[in-house]
């Protein structure tokens, strides 16, 4: 996608904080942290959303949680906790149409979703 500012960051076409790289995946620092610590982990390749993922996309989903998990002992935010956070689409707040995980920690979080009643 030329225009994917996920993908230029992948591709070096743009500067990012990166703090894991793989043939696969590429997590660097929110340029907008809400904590402490808030790292994006993307897949190499464009796919627009969760709701664009297919069967044999399943490593790849596993090995982005993995590396976040991995990030989170690096950065020692794991023994208190963490939020892994993903938005889906218009209703699920995402901005940007490049498939990305949210990892936030190293404060305790509020939660942004309320009940409906
Ligand atoms: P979402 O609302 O889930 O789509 O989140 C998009 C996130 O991407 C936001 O938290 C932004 O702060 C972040 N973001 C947008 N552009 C960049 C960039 N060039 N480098 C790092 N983070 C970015
Ligand atoms: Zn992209």
């Amino acid at each position: 996608m030329a225009d994917c500012i996920f993908c230029k960051i992948a591709k070096k076409e743009i500067p990012a904080e990166t703090l894991f790289e793989s043939d696969n995946i590429i997590a660097f620092k929110d340029a907008n942290p809400i904590a402490p610590v808030h790292v994006l982990v993307i897949p190499k390749k464009h796919i627009k959303s969760v709701a664009e993922l297919h069967e044999e996309d399943a490593g790849l989903m596993g090995e982005i949680i993995l590396s976040a998990k991995k990030i989170a002992e690096d950065l020692e935010i794991s023994q208190n906790g963490y939020k892994l956070l993903i938005r889906v689409g218009k209703y699920g707040g995402q901005e940007v149409d490049h498939l990305h995980l949210h990892l936030i920690g190293g404060a305790p979080l509020s939660e942004e979703i309320q009940p409906i009643s």
